[in-house]
C-alpha cells in the first residue's frame, strides 16, 4: 500500500503532509529547523488539512521560537571532547593549539581544529563553519550533475547559505538554488535528497501534488531521507 502524501504552504510555512490509515490527525514541529509536519486521516483532504494548520499556527509559531531559543550546537564551546556531527557521523573534537592559520580536518574518526594560541570559541565555530562550507562545495558539484540529466533540468548558479527554517530553497525566477550549511552534519543521502528536491523545484515550483509525484518518480525512497534528515519530533499534539 502507498501513503498519499503532500506539500502544503500555509501562511508562508512549509508543511509536509502524510496521509495515513489513523483516526485523528497529528501535528508536530520537528528541530532543528521547525519543520513541521502533519500525520493526516486518508478521509481528509489538503483543504481541511490546511484550515487545521492555521487553527493551530499560535501554537506551531510558539513550538518553533522555543526551538529557535534553545540551546544550539552554535553556542557549544568548541572545546575538546565535545560531540560534532560530520557527515551524520558524531565525531569527537580535539582542539589543538599551534601557532599560524587556523586549520580544520577529520582525524580518523576525530574531528581536529588547529588554532593559534587564544582562539575563541566564536573563531573555532568560524573555521569549523568554513570547513563545513568546502565540505558542502565538494559534495554538491557531483550530485548537481548525477541529477541534471534526470530532472531534465540544468542548475543555473547555487551557493550555500546560513538558513533558519529551511534546509533549501530554489528562486523560482532566476533558478538560483541554495543550500543550507546545517547539510555537512547530516547523512550524505539527505543533502541528496535536499539537491534533488531544489531540483525538482525547478520543473514544479510548487509542493503540489505533481511536485510529490516528480518526487516519487526521481527518488522513490525520498520520504525516508526527508524523515531521517528532521529527526524525531519535538513535541506532538494530537485532537479529533
Ligand atoms: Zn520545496
Amino acid at each position: 500500500m502507498s501513503t498519499a502524501s503532500a506539500y502544503l504552504t500555509v501562511r508562508g510555512i512549509e508543511v509536509d503532509v502524510v496521509y495515513k490509515d489513523i483516526k485523528n490527525l497529528h501535528v508536530g514541529v520537528y528541530p532543528p529547523l521547525g519543520r513541521v509536519r502533519v500525520a493526516a486521516p486518508k478521509w481528509l483532504d489538503d483543504e481541511q488539512v490546511r484550515l487545521a494548520v492555521i487553527r493551530r499556527l499560535a501554537w506551531i509559531k510558539e513550538q518553533r521560537r522555543q526551538l529557535r531559543d534553545a540551546p544550539r550546537q552554535s553556542e557549544r564551546e568548541m572545546v575538546t571532547g565535545e560531540s560534532h556531527y560530520v557527515w551524520g557521523l558524531r565525531r569527537r573534537l580535539r582542539v589543538v593549539e599551534r601557532a599560524g592559520r587556523g586549520h580544520c580536518e577529520l582525524d580518523g574518526d576525530r574531528l581536529v581544529l588547529y588554532v593559534p594560541e587564544g582562539t575563541d570559541a566564536a573563531a573555532r565555530l568560524d573555521l569549523l563553519r568554513r570547513w563545513q562550507r568546502a565540505q558542502l562545495r565538494l559534495a554538491i558539484p557531483p550530485l548537481i550533475e548525477r541529477w541534471e540529466s534526470r530532472v531534465g533540468r540544468s542548475v543555473p548558479a547555487w551557493g550555500i547559505r546560513r538558513m533558519k527554517t529551511k534546509w533549501g530553497s530554489c528562486n523560482r525566477d532566476t533558478g538560483h538554488l541554495s543550500f543550507n550549511l546545517e547539510l555537512a552534519k547530516k547523512p550524505p543521502r539527505c543533502l541528496e535528497y535536499i539537491v534533488v528536491h531544489e531540483m525538482a523545484h525547478l520543473r514544479e515550483p510548487d509542493h503540489s501534488r505533481r511536485f510529490t509525484t516528480l518526487m516519487d518518480t526521481l527518488m522513490p525512497d525520498w520520504r525516508y531521507r526527508r524523515d531521517e534528515l528532521n529527526g524525531a519530533p519535538l513535541d506532538h499534539e494530537e485532537w479529533a
